[in-house]
């Protein structure tokens, strides 16, 4: 259920609901909205008494959820969240973010000549894997602390914000304090204990979707990191299993709008991963910015043919720079922006 406030209700009779609401033995989530702040309740086995909190102070009325998740959904937030991580780098936002970036962090060379190439582009987010989950575990796993430490210090040198992968407890902890963003994998969308880890992370998380998931369970996945106390979340479509063989996986953007009418969390789009060919890259992203996406997680490469991992659909800064400007062009359409080169 749903505690929708009144527009002046004050601080002071937010709270009074909220204690009132874990009296009550639940958990109360105040998420305030530019309207009113509605006040979601978790943690109830049956439905939950209205009559007590309908009379409260401040109160317009207590409005069941018709869906089986309740903090990621729209009736809980009119407007889009915007994830604002400050010196003008915010997900959800006018701007596109874009967040490039090769797909592991193999050495120091090489983040820094790659990052130094997407920021001259406008990338104001930097991606690299320090924690990689491969297919095989004899492939490349990444570099660990090592890597974070390298993010780190791309972050000191060009101001980019860091977007990384956690894959275990350990590597939560660690992602936690060096990133600025919190990536789940696609193969851990549904790894229930490292998403509610997340959930009481102090950064905002990606999420990747699932590769057979389907919108409800994306969805329910970020549920449970929202369930816990982290409303930063971010969703990121990354391509999904089909039949089709001319693709590494299908990119499916028409999730855009259904995540839009179900949601008020942002959505990325991730064509990288999305169609696994270098060569697909950059029709994906012009056509992922003009079905609305909120971002794009683009991996890119400068020596993409000596890449540890995923060289085949890194495009090299060149393309990456070509990229970004014919998405500027297309948000503009959009009333959208992208941050100049
Ligand atoms: C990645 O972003 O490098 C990655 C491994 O992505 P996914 O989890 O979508 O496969
Ligand atoms: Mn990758």
């Amino acid at each position: 259920m749903l505690v929708m406030m009144h527009a002046q209700a004050s601080a002071e009779q937010i709270a009074a609901v909220c204690r009132k609401i874990e009296e009550m033995g639940y958990k109360a989530h105040p998420i305030p909205g530019s309207m009113r702040t509605a006040i979601g309740i978790t943690g109830n086995r049956g439905p939950v008494e209205a009559a007590p909190l309908e009379a409260m102070p401040g109160v317009a009325e207590c409005v069941p959820v018709s869906k089986p998740y309740k903090l990621v959904s729209r009736e809980v937030k009119e407007e889009t969240t915007v994830i604002d991580l400050g010196d003008g780098a915010a997900i959800g936002g006018t701007e596109i973010a874009v967040i490039a970036g090769p797909c592991a962090v193999e050495s120091r060379e090489q983040a820094f000549a790659i990052a130094a190439a997407v920021s001259r582009a406008g990338a104001r987010f930097f991606r690299g894997g320090a924690y990689k989950p491969r297919t095989s575990p004899y492939s490349f796993q990444g570099l660990a602390e090592e890597g974070l430490r390298i993010l780190r210090d791309v972050r000191e040198e060009f101001g980019l914000k860091i977007v990384t992968e956690a894959v275990d407890g350990e590597s939560m902890g660690l992602v936690e304090h060096y990133a600025d963003v919190i990536q789940i994998g696609a193969r851990n969308m549904q790894n229930f204990p490292l998403l509610r880890l997340a959930g009481r992370a102090s950064k905002p998380v990606l999420l990747k979707r699932g590769i057979s998931a389907t919108l409800d369970e994306l969805l329910m996945a970020a549920e449970y990191i929202l369930a816990e106390g982290n409303y930063r979340v971010i969703l990121c479509e990354r391509g999904i299993r089909t039949f089709a063989d001319h693709t590494r996986n299908t990119l499916d953007l028409s999730v855009i709008p259904a995540v839009k009418r179900l949601s008020h969390l942002p959505i990325i789009v991730d064509p990288s991963h999305g169609t696994g060919r270098r060569e697909k890259v950059l029709p994906l992203s012009r056509a992922a910015v003009a079905a609305g996406a909120d971002g794009l997680l683009i991996e890119v490469h400068h020596r993409p043919e000596e890449a540890l991992s995923d060289g085949y659909q890194s495009i090299v800064p060149e393309d990456f720079a070509l990229l970004m400007a014919q998405i500027r062009r297309i948000a503009s359409v959009l009333e959208r922006t992208v941050a100049p080169a």
